[in-house]
């Protein structure tokens, strides 16, 4: 296929034809399209945008791309939860077994990290053993067993999106209206869903740090769900600083499991609650989205769900001795204290910059399919809006022999802003 008519009509601001879409898709999954010529077109709709029919034609080509799931033999409402991403972003894996501890499965396709931002596939491989490139036939074992499947984009689903979002990831072209809700919505329509929460996060660790760009990019997805007969709810929530205390693999599994034995941070619990309750709703298992919220957190406090997560472990290879005792997490062979410079209030100037501080100490891929530390990574100790005093431990540092952590205290120093700043933004600033 020659990619340049596409990349000329975008360029003057004409619509692609639903045929070229098609055809395009089918040859960045089947790998006929070679890397810089699936390239020039994603640099086009991210340059140019695109059309709500546009995007449409978009997602449902990359849905087509692989199989659907149908869990025609499962009696059980499925629902699920998309994150656009974000640092220490890891609500999905304490809300997965929580939801299914209130008898709603969750068939989760998820991404990796991308950008400075961490992925839930990741983040489950540190556990060791853990598999999450489960074939079809796995899934749907997995979903009769436990409720959740935490899977991979393969070969078989969406295989589109696997392809996409590693070019668009390697070439900085993931911060995109069009791209970021097909890749978002053909996964999450390939999953045999009937319903769907979409967190949709704003601030400057975000793909989209205006909250006026994140509303618009819920409408789109919203309309997705829509036209597939998926019902959805999309909130805006703030990742003006990291969510949670914990920016690291391992570290964010300690804190999931910490949320599922009852404590862990407030703002996590915050939003698997909210998050919980709106699923259990729309998928016709709360009479409201209170009453949703309230049974999460009785499967919480009661440890169902923590339960839950010990069977999503061993079913899917991984040792679900983690849950009780952490040394079976990897672990970085070093911690150093990150101090405050001086007195006053802390907030986060660049969010973003947190998640390339994990980067620098080796904790996300430098090239698609290449290797990361899951045992690296950083705790905070101070949160944001709290007032802190000069020399005070405001994070720890886990860190390999020291490797990258001069750059990763840099950027930590570069994230922050110390001074008389106001109150953070709220976690949750509207329902869309
Ligand atoms: N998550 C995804 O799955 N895709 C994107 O493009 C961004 C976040």
């Amino acid at each position: 296929m020659d990619v340049r008519p596409l990349v000329r009509a975008k360029r003057e601001g004409g619509e692609l034809e639903p045929e070229s879409i098609r055809r395009f898709v089918a040859g960045a999954a089947d790998g006929s399209l070679a890397d810089e010529a699936v390239v020039e077109v994603l640099a086009a709709i991210h340059g140019c945008g695109a059309t709500d029919r546009e995007i449409a034609d978009l997602t449902q080509a990359m849905l087509e791309s692989g199989k659907q799931l149908s869990f025609g033999e499962t009696p059980q409402a499925k629902a699920d939860k998309h994150s656009t991403g974000g640092i220490g972003d890891k609500v999905s894996i304490p809300l997965a077994p929580a939801v299914a501890a209130c008898g709603v499965c969750v068939p989760m396709i998820s991404g990796r990290g991308l950008g400075a931002t961490g992925g839930t596939l990741d983040k489950l491989e540190s556990i060791p053993g853990f598999r999450t490139d489960l074939s079809e036939g796995e899934i749907h074992r997995a979903i009769d067993r436990t409720g959740v499947a935490f899977a991979a984009q393969t070969a078989e689903i969406v295989p589109a999106d696997r392809r996409l979002y590693a070019l668009r990831d390697a070439r900085g072209l993931v911060d995109s209206i069009p791209l970021i809700a097909s890749s978002i919505m053909s996964k999450k329509l390939a999953e045999g869903i009937s319903a769907l929460v979409l967190d949709v996060k704003f601030g400057s660790g975000a793909f989209l740090p205006d909250p006026a760009r994140g509303a618009e990019l819920a409408r789109v997805m919203l309309g997705l769900a829509a036209s597939h007969g998926v019902r959805a709810t999309a909130f805006l929530t703030a990742m003006d600083r990291p969510l949670g205390r914990a920016v690291g693999h391992a570290l964010e599994i300690e804190e999931s499991i910490d949320c599922l034995a009852g404590g862990g941070p407030e703002d996590l619990r915050e939003l698997v609650l909210l998050f919980g309750g709106e699923m259990l709703h729309l998928a016709g298992a709360a009479a409201s989205r209170e009453e949703g919220s309230g049974k999460i957190a009785e499967a919480i406090d009661s440890r169902r769900a923590l339960g839950v997560l010990g069977l999503v472990v061993q079913e899917q290879g991984g040792d679900p001795r983690v849950l009780e005792d952490r040394s079976k997490l990897p672990r970085a062979d070093s911690v150093e204290p990150f101090l405050a410079p001086r007195d006053g209030r802390l907030a986060f100037a660049d969010c973003r910059k947190v998640g390339l501080a994990l980067a620098a100490l080796g904790g996300a891929r430098t090239r698609p399919g290449g290797a990361l530390d899951p045992a690296v990574g950083l705790v905070w100790r101070a949160r944001a809006g709290e007032s802190v005093h000069a020399g005070q431990v405001l994070a720890e540092i886990h860190h390999r022999r020291g490797r990258g952590l001069a750059r990763a205290q840099a950027l930590l120093g570069e994230s922050l802003r110390i001074g008389e700043g106001g109150e953070p933004a709220p976690l949750v600033l509207r329902r869309v």
